[in-house]
């Protein structure tokens, strides 16, 4: 196959580009505008294998065609987008451009160019603010409301590619639904843990990356929204999976696709933890004690999001093999070392 990675130069499109490169021969290209991606990161996935590479920002629609007919692309794993949820409300144009506008474009110029396979990387965000989570998590019928135009702006390019995918027979779709993605890969070297790749994303947000910082001191302390939620401890309950488990869930996509068949799946291990014991895993496994602060909660952050993964499990026979919050803590502090 010869597989388009939009966004590859990213955390968690660098981890299945490495998954592709190291256990497949499909021919890889990726793209990516390298605005948050980087170019480190390709070098070390050439150190792989050899693929090829696009700086090229999807905004410039009519290069997209070229790309595509050049190097003869038949599947397309589309991670590149604007990610940050305050910044979506901050500024929802550049979100519903990025995310939407841009996703469209590439869908139309994908059909044109019959490409048959499309895997998208969705969130949780799309069903918002729950009041009420079922105890066995949120399945893929759960009612969608996202609450942020980050959020909207993906749960729009879902409703593009499946309808996509209804009107052109030929044209199919996955896409996933991730929870709380985190970690770094999972190499080892002379028996040590020894991430080559992980989340570089400058000003993170995310709770595993924020107290990896506060662990290697680039971060003096850090802060617990809200301790007043209705969860066992009062803090918010996430469902925190690896990044490598989600990247072989895409590669187990491809794999559907060519079954011909189009899927929505939400990815996380069904379980969840609490911000504290989050915390304290971190402080665990680093051995390091930091500065914990209570803060506000803050807007838009539901009590507890975990997932149900029976779908993804039972269709496509996904075997997650990191679901631990240790190791995912531990190569987190590695790679932030
Ligand atoms: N969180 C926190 N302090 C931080 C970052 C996050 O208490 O510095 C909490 C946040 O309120 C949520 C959980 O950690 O309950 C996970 O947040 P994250 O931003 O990692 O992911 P989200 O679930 O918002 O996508």
């Amino acid at each position: 196959m010869n597989i388009l990675i939009t966004g590859g130069a990213g955390y968690i499109g660098s981890h299945v580009a490495k998954q592709l490169l190291e256990t497949t021969t499909h021919n890889i290209t990726i793209l990516d505008n390298l605005s948050t991606g980087r170019i480190e990161t390709l070098d070390t996935l050439r150190g792989l294998r050899d693929f090829s590479f696009i700086k090229l920002d999807l905004k410039e629609f009519d290069k997209i065609s070229s790309v595509l007919e050049e190097h003869k692309i038949d599947t397309i794993i589309h991670f590149a987008a604007s990610i940050v949820v305050p910044e979506s409300v901050e500024n929802p144009l550049k979100y519903y451009m990025n995310n939407t506008v841009n996703t469209t474009n590439l869908i139309q110029k994908s059909v044109e160019a019959d490409v048959q396979r499309f895997v998208f990387s969705s969130t949780a965000a799309v069903y918002g603010e729950p009041s009420v989570v079922p105890k066995e998590g949120l399945d893929e019928t759960f009612l969608t409301n996202p609450i942020n135009p980050y959020g909207m702006s993906k749960l729009m390019s879902e409703r593009v590619i499946q309808d996509t995918s209804l009107a052109y027979p030929t044209f199919k779709h996955v896409i996933f639904r991730y929870f709380n993605v985190a970690g770094a890969d999972i190499y080892y070297h002379d028996e040590k843990l020894t991430p080559r790749i992980g989340q570089s994303f400058p000003n993170a947000t995310h709770l595993i990356k924020i107290a990896s910082e506060c662990a290697v001191g680039k971060r003096e302390k850090m802060a617990i929204f809200g301790d007043d939620f209705l969860t066992p401890d009062g803090t918010g309950v996430r469902d925190y999976i690896h990044v490598d488990d989600l990247a072989s869930a895409h590669i187990d996509a491809i794999n559907h696709l060519q079954e011909n068949k189009s899927n929505i799946f939400n990815v996380g291990y069904g379980k969840g933890y609490s911000v504290k014991e989050v915390i304290n895993e971190v402080k665990k496994v680093t051995g390091v004690d930091f500065q914990v602060d209570n803060a506000p909660r803050r807007a838009g952050d539901p009590a507890l999001l975990i997932s149900n993964n029976s779908k993804i499990k039972s269709t496509m026979n996904w075997v997650p093999k990191y679901d631990n919050l240790a190791l995912i803590c531990q190569s987190a502090y590695i790679w932030e070392q």
